[in-house]
């Protein structure tokens, strides 16, 4: 007899693929064994015990079996229904997207818990869902604190390279931050400091200072943190193309975005090319069928 094995775990559904007639495969972050793939059978029928508690954004406590190959989901309890709002809203839906898919790929391995970042996508999506800043700051100040996790932490004030006192007035991608006039390597910017100071606040969570920036030193701030994420992410985050950060309000071409996708598809949401985007489309090393991160249509 092989003995049943069962646990249970918090996690974010992270994204999801179709399997075979009716299920679907889930991919988790969960809180104690890291992502987790696994398999939730029948989620694709409308009786499924699972309702829609399996969809990309939602916070779910999950008991899943041991299998062979991948785990089987065997309950889901709902934690926090992030997707509801989240699916809502396109300007949120496109923030969002991009920290799943950043969270799936700075957290390569499976079954290696990543506590600090499960956190961070859990507070991040929070914040979205309740409209808590612009999503877009949101999305920035995730990124830029899921990298530091991830071991590549930006300095916005002393010298990325020689550690010289600021503030200077160059930064570099490359060098991890402000270089001083010395260090500055050629390609590197040269912000404005409320830019910067956007940056630091946003990597530090002081709220108060980045609620009170305009929509010029945001948009700054964010491509840079594009052009940061994007290097030391190595292959560029498809979603990101998918982000209009330049303008506060969604394209109307756009508002048919998310909820157009067909209710059981799980190809990836639709990417309408923002007209002017800041952030320069990702040359893409991912393969179209990798990395689809929506899969269903919003919690009716
Ligand atoms: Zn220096």
């Amino acid at each position: 007899m092989v003995p049943v094995v069962l646990y249970r775990d918090e996690a974010l559904v992270l994204r999801t693929h179709k399997l075979g007639e009716a299920d679907r495969i889930i991919t988790f972050l969960t809180r104690e064994h890291g992502k987790v793939r696994a398999v939730a059978k029948g989620v694709r029928r409308t009786s499924s015990r699972f309702g829609a508690r399996l969809e990309p954004f939602m916070f779910v406590d999950v008991q899943l079996h041991v299998g062979r190959n991948l785990d089987i989901v065997t309950q889901a309890e709902t934690v926090q229904p992030y997707a509801r709002a989240i699916f809502a809203d396109y300007g949120l839906y496109t923030a969002g997207a991009v920290m799943l898919e950043t969270a799936d790929r700075l957290v390569e391995a499976e079954r290696e818990p990543s506590v600090q970042q499960f956190w961070l996508l859990a507070g991040a999506l929070r914040a979205l869902s309740e409209h808590a800043h612009a999503p877009g700051l949101v999305l920035d100040s995730y990124l830029l604190r899921a990298l530091a996790v991830a071991g590549w932490a930006p300095t916005f004030s002393d010298c990325a390279r020689c550690g010289e006192p600021g503030p200077h007035r160059a930064f570099s991608v490359a060098q991890g931050g402000t270089v001083c006039p010395r260090c500055r390597p050629p390609g590197s910017t040269a912000p404005a400091q409320e830019t910067v100071d956007l940056l630091a606040a946003l990597l530090s969570g002081d709220w108060a200072v980045a609620d009170a920036t305009d929509d010029r030193c945001r948009r700054e701030a964010n491509g840079i943190v594009a052009a940061y994420s994007q290097y030391h992410l190595e292959r560029a985050l498809r979603s990101l193309r998918m982000v209009d950060r330049t303008s506060p309000a969604a394209p109307a071409s756009a508002l048919t975005g998310p909820t157009a996708a067909r209710p059981d598809g799980d190809s990836p949401a639709p990417s309408p090319a923002p007209p002017s985007a800041t952030v320069p489309a990702a040359p893409s090393s991912i393969s179209a069928t990798e990395g689809a991160l929506h899969g269903s249509h919003p919690n009716p």
